[in-house]
């Protein structure tokens, strides 16, 4: 049984979530928002029309997104109800163009979380680099490299499935990374820059010129637990001094590449002055919350579209209620 037949199941037993209640913070994440019919190898995110649907149902219901600097604030004022913070990582061009737009018409608002090093030298993120070199080689089967076995390239679906059951083999530090990657590109005859598909600075300036929240996301994004500590912070403090350089802003918020952190990142955050910092960890904030790991859930098109493919209400205010958090922990994240 796949994932949205299961999610479905769960959904059918699961009365929606009230808005009432102890003070809680669910905080949702996004990454890309696709123009409707497009299909890239790696799909990190949700289509427009989707992103659209969304936000109008949690406002129908009482639950329009605000920034995470809001929800911590709601979840500070003693105030009961359930608040929802809406939060897109990484910086794509598209945040701007497809996200931002909706948001401002549906009076809807969110966190941007930047990784400010790869918009300052336009350099695509490592994920899009594999995908990009997936896409664009000619082999039909890529035998020699130890690390990735095996594996046939012939059609959309096969490489797809190669991308899928290589991602885990990027979890290295950052030189190990891109030696990895350079003899992948090679091996699979790939030459050329990989386009940076992230906003510029001068398009990212709309984001905060909008009334919504900027928070860093390391320059490079690398795995932070697999840095030293110097290492950390200069991911960390020099994404936000660029940041405050470019855009002329201060950030106050930090999301954690892929989620990965350990106590050294913690140190960092805090020693920084950062004011919250979001994981990948599924679940939701209650007062008292640690303001640095607090908890996050995707909200992906799988939550909200039901086994024939449309937009379901139920399953995305099950989604957002926490229905699916058991089956998601289980699978932690490499990439985004
Ligand atoms: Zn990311």
């Amino acid at each position: 049984m796949t994932g949205r037949w299961v999610r479905w199941l769960l959904s059918l037993a699961r009365p929606p979530g009230r808005g009432d209640g102890p003070a809680r913070l669910t905080i949702l994440r996004h990454h890309r928002v696709y123009a409707d019919g497009e299909r890239p190898l790696y799909r990190l995110g949700v289509a427009e029309s989707v992103l659209d649907r969304q936000l109008a149902l949690l406002a129908e219901v009482g639950l329009a997104p605000v920034t995470v600097g809001e929800g911590l604030a709601h979840l500070a004022s003693g105030r009961g109800g359930h608040c929802v913070a809406l939060t897109f990582d990484d910086g794509y061009r598209d945040n701007v163009t497809r996200a931002l737009p909706l948001l401002v018409r549906r009076g809807a608002r969110a966190t941007f979380y930047l990784t400010a090093g790869l918009i300052e030298r336009r350099e695509a993120p490592w994920w899009d680099v594999l995908a990009h070199a997936l896409t664009s080689t000619r082999l039909t089967r890529l035998d020699g490299l130890l690390w990735a076995g095996p594996t046939g390239l012939d059609g959309e679906t096969a490489r797809r499935l190669a991308l899928v059951r290589w991602l885990p083999a990027f979890r290295l530090p950052p030189r190990e990374r891109v030696a990895r990657l350079d003899a992948l590109r090679s091996a699979l005859g790939v030459t050329g820059t990989t386009p940076c598909e992230l906003a510029t600075w001068d398009e990212a300036a709309a984001v905060p010129r909008a009334g919504m929240e900027v928070g860093a996301h390391t320059m490079t994004h690398p795995h932070l637990s697999l840095l030293d500590p110097a290492g950390q912070h200069d991911e960390i403090a020099g994404s936000i001094t660029l940041i405050r350089t470019r855009l002329g802003i201060a950030c106050h918020g930090f999301a954690y590449p892929g989620g990965d952190h350990d106590r050294t990142t913690l140190r960092v955050v805090r020693d920084l002055g950062l004011t919250h910092a979001v994981t990948t960890h599924a679940g939701d904030n209650r007062p008292g919350a640690d303001p640095h790991a607090l908890r996050r859930r995707g909200f992906s098109e799988g939550a909200c579209l039901d086994p024939a493919g449309r937009f379901s209400r139920r399953l995305a205010l099950a989604e957002v209620d926490g229905a699916f958090d058991r089956m998601r922990r289980r699978r932690p994240e490499v990439a985004a």
